[in-house]
């Protein structure tokens, strides 16, 4: 972020854009991205990056893929808004000025608020939730790389950008291009050819790394659950020692490290603040290690599961506080506490 002269904020994605500001000036007459191009252009060295030479690209090339892919999508978002109504890019749509906008100088909306617009006031195709997690999923990773150190495996970065790669083609494809009536627009179409090449060559890779792990993650689908880091269904709960990723290497430390680092807290915030703990007691293995969460076979319901031993149960029984299966389903009671109950008489 930089201040422009009256003070104004420029946002991120028009402070990379020095091409709207020149060309203001009428200066420079040989840098020029109109929007489309320009969030193309950042795309197409997004995939270019993403596959390396042979599917194997160098740290460097992958932080700059996820700084590209995000701007891709920002800048793909934004010009289709500004297709529409260009006041639709700004924050505050009211305070429209033609002047300033042409020079970059105002707050753009953000990514969630850009992809809103589209949905309520340009009535978009393609159907995307501003709150996408794949886009959410992108952009945390994005600012761990701006911002702080980034460590994660080549394979779970290109899984991670895939989805989100595969909605911006749709997007572009449907909702882009046949309203792109500027000159540039067939020069637009040739440049999505290469992207798509480049796509599918990224996607094929992928998918031949999933495609050997297949087998395997069939036989443990009940007890396989989504990476953090590549977001596939691949951390198998096998009772290992140490809770891994089989495709992208991630580590998560023992069942319990694991099952907490899945809740999204910790036991000592639970402690501290209080309120109910994501977090349960196994009544199998009495490990503190039981969430609930996705699992392959089942990957658009929670599935109460031990990350120590894989034992999924159908629920918290009311007495003794651990996830079970119950005994007594009205009751939500365990088998224990109900063999207990009876041995008092
Ligand atoms: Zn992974
Ligand atoms: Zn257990
Ligand atoms: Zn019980």
């Amino acid at each position: 972020m930089r201040e422009a002269d009256d003070g104004v904020v420029i946002g991120k994605v028009e402070a990379e854009l020095p091409a709207v500001t020149a060309e203001a000036k009428g200066e420079v007459k040989d840098f020029h991205f109109p929007p489309v191009l320009n969030g193309l252009d950042f795309l197409q060295s997004a995939v270019k990056s993403l596959s390396g030479e042979d599917g194997t690209p160098a740290p460097r090339d992958l932080k700059y893929a996820v700084l590209h892919l995000q701007a891709a999508a920002e800048t793909l978002f934004k010009s289709r808004l500004a297709m529409e109504d260009p006041s639709l890019v700004w924050s505050q749509p009211a305070k429209f000025d033609q002047t300033k906008h042409e020079a970059g100088m105002f707050h753009s909306c953000g990514l969630v608020v850009a992809l809103e617009r589209l949905r309520d006031d340009v009535g978009i195709e393609t159907a995307i939730d501003p709150k996408d997690a794949d886009l959410d999923a992108l952009a945390n990773l994005r600012n761990r790389l701006q911002h702080f150190e980034a460590k994660d495996t080549t394979i779970a970065v290109q899984a991670r950008t895939i989805p989100v790669l595969d909605v911006l083609l749709k997007f572009i494809d449907a909702d882009v291009l046949p309203y792109d009536e500027s000159p540039e627009a067939w020069d637009a179409q040739l440049q999505m050819d290469e992207i798509r090449a480049g796509f599918r060559h990224l996607k094929d890779f992928v998918d031949h790394r999933l495609d050997a792990l297949q087998e395997t993650l069939e036989t443990f689908k009940d007890y396989t659950v989504r990476c953090l880091s590549c977001g596939q269904f691949a951390v198998m709960l096998d009772g290992a020692k140490t809770v891994h990723c089989a495709l992208c290497g991630r580590r998560y430390g023992s069942g319990s490290d694991a099952a907490w680092e899945y809740s999204g807290t910790s036991h000592y915030s639970v402690v501290t603040d209080g309120g109910d703990t994501p977090v349960h007691d196994c009544s199998e293995c009495g490990t503190t290690a039981v969430f609930a969460t996705p699992v392959a076979s089942s990957d658009d319901a929670d599935v109460l599961i031990c990350f120590a031993d894989g034992n999924s149960f159908e629920g918290i029984c009311q007495y003794c506080d651990r996830a079970a299966d119950f005994a007594m389903e009205e009751a939500e009671m365990c088998q224990d506490c109900l063999d207990t109950r009876f041995a008092k008489f």
